[in-house]
Parts: structure tokens; sequence; C-alpha cells
């Protein structure tokens, strides 16, 4: 039977990195973050949302998102990320079922792997089998999110705050991803969870009748 992970952690905890080595390996990877870019596209019914509960000043000339001014917006004001997360979560959430469902129809033991950042907070993590949260040190991801977005540390931080803690998500991991050393020690600790993972889905479908 195909099994639902969500990857998950910190900013910059390398949830993306460790994502794409799933990928490699053979995993279906869904990105909770494209999937959120595609949904506030123009002509969506998410944007329209958006400009009806924070104005036309969010959109940029060309009528898209203005990704970082939403994001300085929701960054600094709790009741207002609220507002975007109750537009664009459930529509997310149902999107990526919806592309589960395509997989496992496809791929009866396929082991899908959803990368998302909020993927507790939101809920989320209730529609998956098993929960992979990335551990990293704080100070190398503060480093890196400033170095990969153009961001202050403080900016970094204070997007750090507005997400639970690690020891808040750890709290609910079926698989911790140690990202700790260098990105082939990470290489090597998602082949050990996706090992895990592929047997668990072979193992599920062995118990299933009918089942490939
Ligand atoms: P966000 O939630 O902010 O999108 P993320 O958890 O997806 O972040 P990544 O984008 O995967 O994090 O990683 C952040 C940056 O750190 C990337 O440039 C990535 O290549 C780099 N990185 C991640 N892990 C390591 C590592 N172990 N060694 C060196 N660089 C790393």
């Amino acid at each position: 039977m195909a099994i639902l992970a969500g990857l998950t952690g910190t900013i910059g905890s390398g949830k993306t990195l460790a994502a794409s080595f799933f990928q490699e390996l053979g995993a279906h990877v869904i990105d909770a973050d494209a999937l959120a870019r595609m949904l506030v596209s123009p002509g969506e019914p998410a944007l329209g949302e958006i400009v009806q509960a924070f104005g036309g000043g969010v959109l940029q000339e060309d009528g898209s998102l203005d990704r970082k001014k939403m994001a300085a917006i929701v960054f600094s004001d709790l009741a207002k990320k609220q507002a975007l997360e109750h537009i664009l979560h459930p529509r997310i959430i149902a999107r990526e079922m919806e592309i589960y469902d395509a997989i496992r129809r496809q791929d009866p033991c396929a082991v899908v792997v959803v990368d998302a950042a909020v993927l507790i907070e939101s809920g989320n993590y209730r529609n998956m089998d098993k929960v992979i949260v990335v551990a990293a040190d704080r100070e190398a991801q503060i480093e890196r999110a400033r170095r990969r977005d153009g961001l202050t540390a403080e900016e970094v931080k204070a997007r750090m705050a507005a997400q639970w803690s690690l020891d808040e998500k750890l709290k609910y991991a079926d698989f911790v991803l140690e990202n700790r050393e260098d990105e082939a020690k990470l290489k090597r600790n998602v082949r050990t969870i996706y090992l895990q993972l592929r047997q668990e889905a072979a193992r599920a479908a062995s118990a299933q009748p009918g089942m490939r």
C-alpha cells in the first residue's frame, strides 16, 4: 500500500534538500509551497479572496501576488497570518490529497513525501501515515536561510518565532531526520528513513488482499 509521509521542520532546516534526496531514491514528492504558489496565481479563486481580505496593495503590477510583501505582512501580524492560512491551507491540503490519490492509483506501493513547513501547525499531519521532522542546529539554520533568502538574522528569527519550535515539532515525529552535519550525511539519513518507509509500504501491501 502506498505510504504518505509529511516532511517538516523549522525554517532553513533542510526540508527541501531532504525532499530532493527522497526523490532521487524513488519517492514521489509533493511540494506544499509550490502548490501554494500555484493556488495564488492570477485567476485562481484564492487570489481573489486574498485581495478581498488584504486589499489590492498585495498585488504586483502584472496582477500576481507580491509574495515578499505578503510575507512581510503576515510575519508581523498573527491575525493576518491566520487569515491567509484560512484561505490557503484547506486548498493546499485538498490538492495534496488529490495528487496523492492519483499517485497511489498508478503506483500502489509508492512512498509519497509531502514537503510542508507548517505540516503540524496546520493540522495536516493528521492526514499523514508518518511524520518526519528535520532536526538541524538553530544557528546553522539562521545562517542558511539568511543567505538563501537575503534576509537579516532578525528577519529569519521573526519567521522562526512565527512557527512552532523544533522541540514542539519533534513531539509529533515518527522519524527524526538529523541534519546537523554535511549534505552527504543528510543523504545517508534520508536513505535510512526511505528504506523503512518502503518496507512499511510493502508490508501494508502484502497485508491487503488484491494489492500488488
Ligand atoms: P524553508 O522552510 O525556509 O523553505 P528548508 O527547510 O526547505 O527551508 P532548505 O531550503 O532545504 O531548507 O535548506 C536551506 C539552505 O541550506 C539551502 O540552501 C540548502 O541547500 C542548505 N543546506 C541544507 N542542509 C545543509 C547541509 N547539511 N549542509 C549544507 N547546506 C545545507
